[in-house]
This record gives C-alpha cells, sequence and structure tokens, in this order.
C-alpha cells in the first residue's frame, strides 16, 4: 500500500554522481509512498540529443516535450556526454529551472534525481540525499547496462563528474544538509532499504504536526 497520496508538496531530492544509484533509489521511494518521480537528467539528455541534431541549446530546452523524453537514444554515453555539455549552459538550467520547480511542489509528494536538486532545484525539500559509490563500483554498474568496454566507461563517467562538478552553475555537490548515502560500501538494496526509512521518518514527523 502506498502512503503519499492524501499529503501537499513533499520533496526528496537525490544528488549524486553518474550510475551511483539515485534513479533506483528514487523510483524505490516513489513506488513505496505513492510519489511522482522526475528523473532530471533525462531533460539534459534530450536537450542534448536535439542539440545534437543541430537545433539551438536554448530553443531545444524551452520546447521540451514528452516525445523528447521518450526517445529511445537517450541512455548512451554520447547522450550522457551532450547531456553534461548542455548541463553547463546558464540559459539551459534557467529554462528547465521552473518545471522541475513545479514538479517538486506538486501535491501529493515528488522525488527528484538530479545533480542540484537538493541545492538549487529545491533546497527547502524535506529529504535530501546525496548517493554516490566509488568509480570502480559505478563504471561496473553502468557497463553491466551498457556493454561495451569497462574501461571506457570509467572513462566517459569520471569525465562526465569532472564536468559537473567543475561548472560554475549549479555544480554536482552535495547539499549542506543531505544525508550521504555511499552505495559501494551498503548495496543498492541496503541503500533502498535507508533512504525510504529515511523519508519515512520525515513524512510520519512531519504528519504529527
Ligand atoms: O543523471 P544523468 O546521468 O542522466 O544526467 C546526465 C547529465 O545531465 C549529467 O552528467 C549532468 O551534466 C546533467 N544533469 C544536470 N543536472 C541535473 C541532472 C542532470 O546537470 N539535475
Amino acid at each position: 500500500m502506498t502512503e503519499g497520496g492524501q499529503h501537499g508538496p513533499f520533496t526528496v531530492a537525490i544528488d549524486g554522481p553518474a550510475a551511483a544509484g539515485k534513479g533506483t533509489i528514487g523510483r524505490a521511494i516513489a513506488a513505496h509512498f505513492g510519489f511522482a518521480h522526475l528523473d532530471t537528467g533525462l531533460l539534459y539528455r534530450a536537450v542534448g540529443a536535439k542539440v545534437a541534431e543541430g537545433m539551438e541549446p536554448v530553443q531545444a530546452a524551452r520546447g521540451l516535450g514528452p516525445a523528447d523524453l521518450a526517445r529511445a537514444d537517450l541512455r548512451s554515453t554520447e547522450a550522457g556526454q551532450a547531456a553534461s555539455r548542455v548541463a553547463a549552459l546558464p540559459e539551459v538550467r534557467a529554462a528547465l529551472l521552473e518545471f522541475q520547480r513545479a514538479f517538486a511542489r506538486r501535491r501529493g509528494g515528488a522525488v527528484l534525481d538530479g545533480r542540484d536538486i537538493g541545492t538549487v532545484i529545491c533546497p527547502e525539500a524535506e529529504v535530501k540525499l546525496f548517493v554516490t559509490a566509488t568509480d570502480a563500483v559505478r563504471a561496473h554498474r553502468r557497463w553491466l547496462e551498457l556493454g561495451g568496454d569497462e574501461q571506457t566507461v570509467l572513462a566517459d563517467l569520471r569525465a562526465r563528474d569532472a564536468r559537473d562538478a567543475a561548472r560554475d552553475l549549479a555544480p554536482l555537490r552535495a547539499a549542506a544538509d543531505a544525508v550521504v548515502l555511499d552505495t559501494s560500501a551498503l548495496g543498492i538494496e541496503d541503500a533502498v532499504a535507508q533512504a525510504v526509512a529515511r523519508v519515512g521518518a520525515r513524512l510520519h514527523g512531519k504528519d504529527r504536526l
């Protein structure tokens, strides 16, 4: 049974580097509590894909629609790199901001995963998690999904994280009040259980107010 439907805004912000388990944890929290889930990386991947086809970045971001997010080619390494490049453009981030904020504060609860959810998109989020894992563990997980050469996958993740952490606007970093979940030490099932427990504690604490 889900627990979220009767609530007003309640935001779970999940940030962290590529392939750390944010999506798995985010989907599990959303399913458990009946919250809506938004994979914000998909927005940047869709913009990157349109730019790769020749569209101007801001136009691509402003014109984003459901069909763009449903494309089958957004999971690739190339799409990740294209996303990371357009994500460094302030005008692109600005164009995607309001949609994400509105999603975060919708009634019934929302989980968003990305890089800047707890720091920029929703600093008032009720729960902030920073999900991380060693480079080797993250590369291995991504390699299991994508195949190819594991060392190349590792190099790709490192390049993307370096770009995401170094950009001036909304860089990849943990919010001061985020709880850090290291999924290399825990394993993904335990990380999910811990995340669900933390959200549940906050949700029920709030309910008693
Ligand atoms: O999470 P995912 O790997 O799909 O994200 C793809 C890229 O989109 C990231 O490497 C990052 O550059 C960008 N991104 C971002 N802010 C977010 C989510 C993703 O800059 N909130």
